[in-house]
């Protein structure tokens, strides 16, 4: 083994502001590169996940919806998994379903029963497993934690709608019923990181513990879960990289989720393919040195069902993010929100047309994303 392995650990709809509070979390940090303004490209997994694993936009992937896992364009986008493979890694993933992470790469792609089986139990032997492997490769491993979204869509997709008044007046049911949820995946991985060090993965291994996007208590009306806004509580996911010999950190600057993948392969030092397309994201490494690097603006889109029963084929809401501004143009009927975050975290006081200088270079940065096609 010349290489690191690799193991990422997916807490599906993992709150930002719960891992910022929670003890578990607080005790991981102590030990990790913690990225605490990461934004993620789609706030719904199949979006998501293809960004992180092509460190690309869907925009420009395919993969951009609900309904687009088979529009990606592999010939031009290659995945964390297949770089990885060609280093002749081991590679392994345990999934919630067929359609969220790209499959190929993967030596082994396993769909788990998200309401029936024991993740903890499965993901511990999986460690051992990949651990008394008799075999000279690295491994890379995808465990995806799928409870958060198992309790959402049996609590609240399937009892409520995006308007459903019984959900936005009982904000307090809404929050524990996600806390709940949350404390059993910090208890997941409470147990799950204690079998890394046991097994001392940590010594040989890059962690990377992220959530794919974020889950609305009710913040805002239209919205009972993820996938109908771009808004901050399903934008902002968490990543903490655990790293061998390097001192943990918080970087509080914005990066977004398309960065981790050329981040983990410049940790590996393995170099983009030239005859792929060139990626949107950028390697972070030069933070987690403690350099410097200029913001990147933070894309996201989305595809809001309004008042059907289905989300769109296509992404009608889209947002474009710097540390301190978002603007959103809600494409369906053609407005635009702006917000500024330092002052108004929960987006409530939209700003569009009130001229604010900063309007007219997002929306330039956003017509230029949304136009740029591979
Ligand atoms: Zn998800």
């Amino acid at each position: 083994m010349n290489k690191k392995n690799i193991i990422i650990i997916m807490i599906d709809g993992g709150r930002f502001d719960r891992a910022q509070n929670s003890n578990i979390f607080k005790k991981l940090k102590s030990k990790s590169i913690f990225f605490s303004n990461s934004i993620t490209y789609g706030p719904h997994t199949i979006a998501a996940m293809h960004a992180v694993f092509s460190g690309s936009y869907g925009s420009r992937t395919g993969t951009n919806s609900y309904w687009s896992t088979f529009k990606f364009k592999k010939d031009k986008f290659k995945t964390l998994t297949e770089y990885l493979k060609m280093k002749n890694y081991d590679t392994h993933a345990d999934v919630i379903n067929q359609l969220v992470v790209p499959k190929q790469g993967f030596d082994n792609y396993v769909v788990h029963d998200e309401l029936n089986d024991d993740l903890l139990k499965n993901h511990k032997t999986l460690l051992e497993k990949m651990n008394q492997r008799n075999s000279n490769n690295n491994f890379f491993l995808y465990l995806h934690y799928s409870k958060i979204h198992t309790g959402i869509m049996n609590e609240v997709l399937k009892v409520y709608d995006n308007y459903s008044d019984d959900f936005f007046s009982n904000k307090e049911k809404n929050e524990l019923r996600y806390d709940t949820l949350f404390e059993a995946a910090e208890s997941y991985l409470d147990n799950i990181l204690t079998k890394i060090y046991e097994l001392e993965l940590n010594k040989n291994s890059i962690i990377l513990v992220m959530s794919d996007h974020g889950i609305s208590i009710g913040e805002k009306l239209g919205e009972r879960a993820y996938g109908a806004y771009c808004y901050d509580y399903t934008l902002r996911n968490f990543a903490y990289f655990l790293i061998p010999d390097s001192n943990p950190l918080e970087i509080k600057q914005q990066i977004r989720t398309i960065d981790y993948m050329p981040t983990i392969l410049d940790l590996l030092n393995i170099p983009l393919d030239e005859f792929y397309s060139n990626l949107d994201g950028i390697s972070l490494l030069p933070l987690i040195e403690g350099k410097s690097l200029s913001e990147p603006y933070a894309f996201s889109e989305t595809g809001n069902p309004l008042k059907d029963k289905a989300p769109p084929k296509e992404p009608n809401t889209k947002s474009i993010r710097t540390s301190n501004w978002k603007l959103i143009f809600n494409e369906y009927n053609n407005t635009k929100e702006l917000y500024n975050l330092q002052l108004d975290p929960n987006e409530n006081n939209n700003l569009i047309g009130t001229g604010e200088k900063i309007e007219e270079l997002l929306w330039i940065k956003l017509q230029n994303i949304i136009n740029t096609r591979d």
